[in-house]
């Protein structure tokens, strides 16, 4: 046993012990996913689901739809939507918080199937579970709040009212990187809101989004409200986001996929749908020769690697100033040394699998590249038991500038560029002309230039002197802007009304 190395002592914890128990114990090798769509006869060939830590270990399998049930899942969903928006606001937000009492109470659970379909360590298996939880409190409190009728100036004696409604069959469609918590997160919104819900989860992760559906079902979400539809995207996600009768989309994934989907809805005849995307970035780090080293490298750590590099907020490139640059380099490759990659099921491990053999192809094929156009700043050692599972080394390499980067590295790989004094703001014109903007990390104790710095950059989160990755739900609302993202922003005050539609009321009394 020892600490974390990215600040979290969990070996001395002994409620994190008992946990970690009881996601052994909870661990199974039956786990399914099958769509739930009512009144459907999905049939198809069941796919196996193994461990990425470990592929020759089968943890389950899953059953993708057919076109049937697709079209059955809609016709479900756009019946079913008018009931569920009529009932109160405060009963389907109640149904919310139950399911969050019904989660924590099987935080176990979850997390060892965070663990088996998506190589989560535990502590991002807390984390995901926590955010989920957080998430149906959050939204079921806005939607009380937003749901409230509110009464509008009538200056020629008429009442007028306005009233806000879900705005039809909503689809979601989320990533595997949180599995549950984005899966939960749109669900939730769009439910809270008086929309049916079909929610399809990626392609890697269906056990997690099918155990968190069952899971609102017994919270109280009717069975036709919110459908589970597991598939590839190309198949049942394009098939959805081009259905008119669907009135919106819900998306968290690549930039690509965004645009494919944005197509699809343009493309349809009928209503406009209306499409929130939350999208990937290309994160920087910047560091000024007033930062704190120590701070500095154990914040790049966390930012960088925890989550194995697979979170959309993950800082990817390091801008060093060069005072500070040698300094922070060596303490950088020190931190990198004593990382534990491995098992995910074990506390002491740092760094756990990336999600899947196309995933590692992608990150190796980036590493090849690195080590002829870069210069490597150090590779970290495999651990034990990681040469059957989709592990990659986390990497950090020198850069001479941004434009040696094509787009989003999507896994445990830092690159670090130094600048000079004076170069500040060619630093951020660097980093706003990627286009994307999603998470930025400062570190800096000169005010003047922090203040410069979150004026000028274009990213929809920015935090300073610590690391950046983690946003937590109602207290910093995640998401981003250019290639990153529409907007509004997941866990924020601004986020159910997208989901509504307005009826204005004029009574002439
Ligand atoms: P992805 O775009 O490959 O897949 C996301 C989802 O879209 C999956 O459910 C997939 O099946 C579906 N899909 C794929 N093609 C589709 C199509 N043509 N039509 C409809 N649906 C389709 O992304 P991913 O690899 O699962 O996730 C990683 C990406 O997500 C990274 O780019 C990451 O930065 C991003 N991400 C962003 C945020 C955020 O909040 N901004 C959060 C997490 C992840």
């Amino acid at each position: 046993d020892r600490s974390n190395s990215m600040g979290v002592n969990l070996a001395d914890d002994d409620r994190l012990r008992t946990l970690a128990q009881q996601i052994n114990a909870a661990v199974r090798d039956d786990w399914f996913a099958e769509p739930l769509v009512p009144g459907a006869t999905p049939a198809g060939e069941w796919l196996q689901v193994t461990n990425p830590a470990d592929r020759r270990e089968v943890v389950g399998r899953w059953l993708p739809a057919d076109s049937a049930t697709v079209e059955r899942a809609v016709v479900n969903a756009v019946a079913a939507q008018p009931k569920w928006d009529a009932t109160p606001a405060a009963s389907r937000a109640a149904i919310l918080e139950h399911a969050a009492n019904l989660l924590e109470s099987r935080m176990a659970e979850f997390i060892a199937m965070c663990t088996k379909d998506a190589g989560k360590t535990i502590p991002d298996g807390v984390g995901e579970v926590r955010e989920a939880v957080d998430f149906l409190r959050y939204y079921a409190c806005q939607a009380r709040k937003l749901f409230t009728v509110e009464a509008l100036p009538s200056p020629t004696g008429e009442t007028n009212t306005l009233q806000l409604h879900g705005r039809g069959a909503f689809v979601c469609i989320s990533p595997w990187n949180f599995p549950l918590a984005i899966y939960i997160g749109q669900v939730a919104a769009a439910l809270a809101t008086g929309n049916s819900v079909i929610a399809k989860p990626a392609e890697q992760t269906n056990l997690v989004g099918y155990a968190a559906t069952r899971l609102l079902h017994e919270a109280g979400v009717p069975e036709d409200v919110l459908q589970f539809l597991p598939g590839d995207g190309l198949t049942v996600g394009a098939a959805l986001t081009k259905d008119p009768r669907i009135a919106g989309v819900a998306f968290t994934g690549s930039n690509e996929t965004a645009n494919a989907i944005n197509r699809a809805l343009a493309s349809r005849d009928g209503a406009i749908g209306v499409l929130i995307a939350e999208t990937g970035g290309q994160n920087a780090l910047i560091a000024d020769s007033s930062a704190l080293p120590e701070q500095l490298v154990k914040d790049a750590m966390s930012s960088a690697f925890t989550s194995a590099g697979q979170r959309c907020s993950a800082a990817r490139v390091l801008f060093v100033q060069e005072d500070i640059a040698d300094k922070v380099v060596t303490m950088l490759a020190g931190a990198m040394a004593e990382l534990k990659v491995g098992d995910p099921g074990l506390l002491s491990t740092d760094v756990g699998p990336v999600i899947d053999e196309d995933a590692l192809k992608t990150l190796h094929a980036h590493a090849e590249r690195m080590d002829r156009e870069a210069s490597p700043i150090a590779t970290v050692a495999m651990g034990e038991d990681t040469a059957h599972g989709s592990f990659f080394a986390p990497r950090a390499y020198a850069l001479r500038s941004l434009d040696q980067l094509e787009r989003e590295v999507f896994g445990p790989v830092l690159h670090v560029i130094r600048w000079k004094a004076g170069e500040l703001d060619k630093v951020i014109d660097a980093v706003n002309s990627t286009g994307y903007g999603l998470t930025l990390g400062v570190h800096s104790r000169i005010d003047e230039t922090v203040e410069k710095i979150a004026a000028r950059i274009k990213v929809g989160n920015c935090y300073v002197n610590r690391n950046q990755v983690g946003a937590v739900v109602g207290v910093q609302p995640f998401g981003g802007q250019g290639l990153s993202g529409t907007g509004p922003k997941a866990g924020g005050p601004h986020y159910l009304p997208r989901f509504t539609t307005e009826k204005t009321i004029t009574i002439n009394t």
